[in-house]
């Protein structure tokens, strides 16, 4: 991976090699940090860097923070604007991933979520597929279970909750699937590694409810509102048994880095025909359209990097 030319640092943009922390770190000791992950789409047509929802991801952020009692010390508009002037500063002609992390600097031994002083990083990387495999993922259900509200909150972006994430990734990688989903405490089905889930079952999309230890997906949303008002099919959000995946016309993850992955095969058994199904097909082609700025409608959704202003914040479903 090619490193980062800048950074957001300390409330400035820094060159990357100086945006360092000490070992001592409270967040790098004990995964008390939270934090995004956006996307940057270059439109070769508009010559424009759109970036998909920032408004969302920092509401997300900030309410991430405030499960850890932080304090994150900039408004929902200033981390947006942080973010396109790093975005300017890298100059990318390409699709980039941006990572946020908002932590506790504190160099102290000691487990707390108080008395801590809460610092913002931003840095930005090129960045093509998350998931390489993403039009027909054989995933397999994963032996480790999502970890729960009173745990590690999953409905924010958490640090420290990623062990669990990548646990079940690397058992999955190990184990020769490409991903894999993941129950919560009931047993029942709770997302991806990193990634929300939906299936297609007799024609009505199902997705996990916020209240089943799931992270609260921006793209998750957005793909409600897409099959609901662009495609006129049926969302339901409730709790999805394991087998009832087994029997699913078609399955995909969303999130911001696998984006729409078609799933096409679950514990060793075909999803529907065992091929990317016709709804995720359709919906891939929406999303990719929309997230690259080409939809008119769902313009607003996007922030253009190079302009002189962030455009104000909308309200979207
Ligand atoms: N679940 C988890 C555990 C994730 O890490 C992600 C990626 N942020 C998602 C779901 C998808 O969330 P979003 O659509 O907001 O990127």
């Amino acid at each position: 991976m090619t490193l980062p030319k800048f950074a957001f640092f300390k409330g400035q943009i820094v060159p990357y090699s100086e945006a360092k922390v000490g070992i001592l770190t409270h967040t790098f000791n004990y995964g008390t940090g939270v934090f995004g992950g956006l996307r940057g789409y270059w439109n070769e047509e508009a010559k424009q860097l759109y970036v998909f929802r920032p408004f969302d991801h920092f509401t997300r952020f900030l309410e991430s923070g405030k499960l850890l009692l932080m304090d994150i010390p900039y408004s929902k508009d200033q981390l947006v604007r942080a973010t396109l002037d790093l975005l300017r500063a890298e100059n990318f002609r390409t699709d980039c991933y941006v990572r946020p992390l908002a932590y506790y600097s504190d160099e102290v031994i000691g487990v707390r979520l108080y008395d801590l002083k809460p610092e913002v990083a931003i840095a930005s990387i090129p960045f093509g597929s998350y998931l390489a495999n993403e039009e027909g993922l054989s995933i397999c259900t994963a032996s480790w279970v999502r970890v729960e509200d009173n745990m590690i909150p999953a409905r924010g972006k958490i640090s420290g909750a990623y062990v669990n994430s990548s646990l079940t990734k690397t058992e999955a990688h190990k184990g020769g699937y490409d991903e894999a989903l993941v129950l919560n405490q009931n047993g029942h089905v709770a997302e991806g590694s990193a990634a929300n889930f939906f299936m297609i079952r007799r024609g009505v999309a199902c997705t996990p409810r916020l209240t089943d230890n799931i992270l609260e997906g921006i793209t998750r949303r957005t793909i409600m509102h897409l099959l609901r008002e662009e495609m006129s099919i049926e969302v339901v959000e409730r709790s999805i048994d394991r087998t009832e995946v087994y029997l699913a016309e078609e399955a995909f993850f969303c999130g911001t880095g696998v984006q729409l992955a078609s799933i096409i095969k679950i514990d060793h058994r075909p999803i529907g025909a065992g091929r990317m199904g016709p709804i995720t097909q359709a919906l891939r082609k929406l999303y990719f359209d929309i997230v690259r700025g080409r939809v008119p409608k769902y313009l607003s959704l996007c922030a253009p990097v190079y302009q002189a202003q962030a455009g104000a914040e909308q309200v979207h479903p």
